[in-house]
């Protein structure tokens, strides 16, 4: 592993929404790649190890990781404290942070309809909570990334954080016009942490998945499906949750360690501008 943390020991990622989907992805590929994992959900039933942050628990164990269920709504901003208190607590550090909790809105509403209860509900979870979880990690590793540079002769320390957007934050779908907004907001948000937190040497990268195969969604899934197959996808599947993994963990080993800020698409060449 090229992840260079700076002291002794696995480095430790904090994955919000980690009990399922795209979260469970990153979680699981992160513990192949010798992270130990702090799992964010807003439910954690200890006894139901079929499913949830208790299986994704069982799962990173079996890969030789160490994992936290961290129990917490992201959108209640007075809750980060004691969330980023306990990942301390049991691990001692935060070397990665994956902001990839995210809703979707329920039910869809075209633009025109859209109400201001789903507008505040989606901006709440997707697009403030993360901000806030990120402004409050980021002092934390910068303040730890400032003593590890005064300990002569400490090995480079390179945190990093990643913003799980969408291809919505540039694609239109007037029919969830708040998630749109919401996921172009988080993406600003992303070059803006990266410009500052560059100097302390904290990478932070977005990530866009595309159309991904979880729960999110499953209640559209017909359509995607029809439209996949009628050429939507240029590399014409679905993508699962651990393609994003993936993505997420080639970042976090550090490889790309002269660039921040950067865009990363996960979406089979959906970006590509085609005639
Ligand atoms: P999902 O299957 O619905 O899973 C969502 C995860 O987020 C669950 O672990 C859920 O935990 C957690 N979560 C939801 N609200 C939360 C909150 N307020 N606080 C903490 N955790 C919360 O969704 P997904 O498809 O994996 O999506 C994950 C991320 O990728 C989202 O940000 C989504 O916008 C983004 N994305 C998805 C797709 C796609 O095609 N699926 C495409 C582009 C981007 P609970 O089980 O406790 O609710």
């Amino acid at each position: 592993m090229k992840f260079e943390p700076g002291a002794a020991g696995r480095p430790v990622a904090f994955v919000t929404g980690a009990s399922r989907g795209i979260g469970r992805g990153i979680a699981l590929e992160l513990a192949r790649s010798g992270f130990d994992v702090a799992g964010n959900a807003t439910r954690f039933d200890p006894s139901e190890r079929q499913a949830g942050l208790a299986e994704v628990q069982v799962r990173c164990e079996e890969l030789g990781a160490s994992f936290l269920p961290v129990r917490g709504d992201i959108a209640l901003l007075e809750g980060h404290e004691s969330m980023l208190e306990a990942v301390l607590h049991r691990f001692g550090r935060v070397d990665l942070l994956v902001n990839n909790a995210g809703i979707a809105p329920a039910p869809r509403f075209d633009v025109l309809e859209a109400t201001p209860e789903s507008f505040d509900r989606v901006l709440a979870v997707n697009t403030r909570g993360a901000f806030f979880l990120t402004q409050r990690v980021a002092r934390w590793m910068i303040a730890r990334a400032d003593a590890a540079g005064a300990a002569r002769g400490a090995p480079p320390w390179r945190p990093a954080i990643v913003f799980i957007t969408s291809i919505s934050a540039v694609a239109s779908s007037p029919a969830r016009a708040e998630y749109c907004i919401s996921k172009a907001a988080l993406g600003q948000a992303a070059r803006v942490f990266a410009e500052r937190l560059a100097p302390h040497g904290i990478s932070v990268f977005e990530v866009r998945p595309g159309i991904i195969r979880t729960d999110m969604t499953a209640p559209v899934a017909e359509q995607y499906e029809a439209r996949i197959a009628a050429g939507l996808v240029p590399q014409g599947r679905w993508g699962l949750p651990e393609d994003v993994g993936r993505a997420v963990a080639a970042l976090a080993r550090g490889d790309f360690a002269y660039s921040t800020g950067m865009i990363f698409e996960v979406s089979g060449g959906m970006d590509i501008r085609r005639v």
